[in-house]
């Protein structure tokens, strides 16, 4: 086939498509369904999407450990087909990082790197650790490390070589929240210093928005919308990614539907609709029935059965002010900087 029309440097996929189980009489099932997306040179972008959409089939088709029943991958303009893994120049983290137990850290690290002479070898590997944030750890058996630490050095270990492109795929998702947390924040620096170009697959939007510089919504095989993690939380395409995001409830608009999001709905003192609520929070006070009170993050999550205008229902409300009890009758406004507008 022809070098794809774009020539720029970075990943084209084109209209690919990856299917399993296909066999005479059987139509299988289509994993991924015809996506094309573009990721720039030093650019990191998120496959954002629930369990079972297609995010792993397709990183796996661009990696090519898994065959593309159609369409094309192409990276700097040079098309991958019949391409094998390891000449694609393409690193891989997984979920479990995989590391060879009988190496300790510094060998892990240094694994790709067995065609350099030893003394770059040994400088490579330090200057990694100290990128992840592991100086010293080199001579520790890997089976002494935190599940954190192992996906640090999986994380150095794939950057050793200097690919091209990294692939990742739920590379946080064995950790607990916290954790978790802080290393989407260091994936990101770490790739941005060395200006690695990523495609990082993740189920958590937080995550998403946290290590990438556009965010791919991937919905059964399709792609529902990509965007800079702003601009998608900003304006959502459709009421399906907006769910995805946490958007809670949907109200009738003139230009569509208003989405309703975790910030967007807020308590005001004494339930009377009083305009204690700040400057900025508007419009008419509905009123809810008080199910029960969280502390999570800092703030007080006020559960509450209302009717916004599209039946009762049970939502959640932010609270500035006195916490409620529950039965007690409260009142409730917008806060527009917590909606979005959506075609309906
Ligand atoms: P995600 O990464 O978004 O969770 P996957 O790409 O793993 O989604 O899976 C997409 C769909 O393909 C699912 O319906 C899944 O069951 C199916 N699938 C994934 N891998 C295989 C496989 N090796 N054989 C058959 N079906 C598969």
């Amino acid at each position: 086939m022809a070098v794809s029309q774009e020539r720029g440097a970075g990943l084209a996929v084109r209209d690919v498509v990856v299917r399993y189980g296909q066999r005479r009489g059987h139509a299988g099932t289509t994993a991924v369904d015809g996506v094309s997306l573009d990721v720039a040179a030093g650019e990191v972008l998120a496959l954002l999407g629930p369990s079972g959409c297609g995010k792993s089939s397709l990183l796996r088709a661009v990696a090519g450990l898994e065959p593309v029943a159609a369409g094309s991958v192409a990276f700097d303009g040079a098309d991958l087909a019949g391409v094998p893994v390891h000449r694609r120049g393409f690193g891989l983290l997984f979920q479990e990082g995989q590391l060879f137990p009988h190496r300790d850290v510094a060998g892990n690290v240094a694994y790709g790197l067995a065609d350099r002479p030893r003394a770059e070898r040994a400088e490579r590997v330090s200057e990694l650790l100290a990128l992840v944030g592991l100086t010293g750890f080199g001579g520790r058996p890997v089976a002494e490390l935190s599940g954190g630490e192992k996906q640090r050095v999986a994380l150095a270990r794939a950057l050793a070589p200097r690919p091209r492109l990294l692939l990742l795929d739920e590379p946080l998702s064995a950790l607990d929240r916290g954790l978790r947390e802080r290393l989407a924040v260091e994936i990101r620096a770490v790739l941005h210093a060395t200006g690695t170009t990523a495609v990082f697959v993740t189920h958590d939007h937080d995550e998403a928005f946290t290590v990438a510089d556009r965010v791919a919504v991937m919905s059964a095989g399709r792609l529902a919308q990509v965007a800079a993690p702003e601009a998608l939380w900003r304006a959502p395409a459709t009421r399906e990614v907006a769910e995805f995001l946490g958007y809670q409830t949907f109200l009738p608009h003139a230009d569509g539907l208003l989405a309703v999001g975790p910030a967007g709905l807020r308590v005001v003192d004494g339930g009377s609709g009083g305009a204690s609520g700040g400057a900025s929070v508007g419009g008419e006070v509905r009123h809810g029935v008080v199910v029960a009170t969280t502390f999570r993050r800092g703030r007080t999550e006020v559960t509450v059965d209302a009717d916004l205008g599209a039946g009762e229902e049970r939502l959640v409300a932010l609270t500035d002010g006195s916490v409620p009890a529950a039965d007690d009758k409260v009142g409730l406004v917008l806060d527009p900087r917590g909606c979005a507008v959506v075609p309906g």
